[in-house]
């Protein structure tokens, strides 16, 4: 079958690459899995094999009607269009080698959810170093804090285009992400834009780039020297912001 572009098809070949996914997730009989983007069934089969409760969800008709003729439990449509909260109804892991054009906004509906144990998804490697970035890193930015908020991301290993057909021009990485039982308590509109606000104005001083929602004042009540970059501040320092005008 030949692989649409539109849909982001670069299905894993490398069973080295597909073996290491799966030892990573060891997805065990009493365990519910969500699969994201299942393709041709590289990674299907084996979590299948598992004895997990399996669920995916493809775009793509002709894939997900030969994915059903093999007798997995398929949901066809757009992930972006699904009501997840009623798919993830039961603690549910999910697995995905995602398409690289729904990642963003995918992650930021995955966090959203409450009953997920566990992420683990194939991505650009420079989406993972973003996840996974520590302030005053240049990968630093909007996605880590929002996803450090919500989760640990901890980068497994990279994957060389060689391993999809057909090779994507990019490089991919692995990542886990877990949920955090300890999400830093906020008004969580606040801290988006805070955080969104901050991060639009990346170059300026974080009092230049914030200004229009917190005075200099306040920064300095919250010990963040306004001199400093938005790249520097630590995801505490966003949530102190973010409560400071909370309560103003
Ligand atoms: N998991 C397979 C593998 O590892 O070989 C396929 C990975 S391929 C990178 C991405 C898959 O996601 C494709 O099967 C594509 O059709 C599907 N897909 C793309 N956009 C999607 C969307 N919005 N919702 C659900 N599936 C989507």
């Amino acid at each position: 079958m030949r692989a649409r572009k539109r849909f982001g098809q670069n299905f894993l070949t490398d069973q080295h690459v597909i073996q290491q996914i799966i030892s990573a997730v060891s997805a065990r009989p009493d365990q519910s899995l969500l699969e994201i983007g299942p393709g041709q069934g590289a990674l299907t089969s084996h979590l299948h094999a598992s004895g997990c409760r399996l669920k995916v969800i493809e775009i793509d008709r002709d894939l997900a009607a030969a994915l059903k003729s093999r007798g997995f439990d398929v949901i066809v449509g757009d992930v972006l269009r699904q009501d997840l909260t009623s798919v993830t109804s039961e603690p549910t892991r999910v697995v995905g080698n995602l398409p690289y054009n729904i990642s963003t906004p995918l992650l930021f509906r995955l966090f959203g959810l409450d009953n997920i144990v566990d992420m683990h998804f194939m991505l650009q490697k420079e989406v993972v170093d973003r996840l996974s970035a520590s302030p005053g890193n240049r990968n630093y930015g909007r996605l880590s804090v929002m996803a450090q908020f919500h989760c640990d991301p901890e980068k497994l290993f990279e994957v060389d285009p060689v391993a999809f057909t057909p090779a994507p021009k990019v490089t991919s990485a692995v990542v886990k992400m877990v949920p955090r039982l300890d999400k830093p308590v906020v008004m969580h509109t606040i801290f988006e834009k805070v955080v969104t606000t901050a991060f639009t104005q990346r170059r300026k001083t974080i009092r230049n780039a914030l200004s229009s929602i917190i005075d200099e004042n306040t920064l300095r009540s919250l010990d963040i020297d306004p001199r400093r970059r938005p790249d520097t501040l630590s995801l505490d320092d966003y949530v102190r912001c973010a409560n400071a005008i909370g309560v103003n």
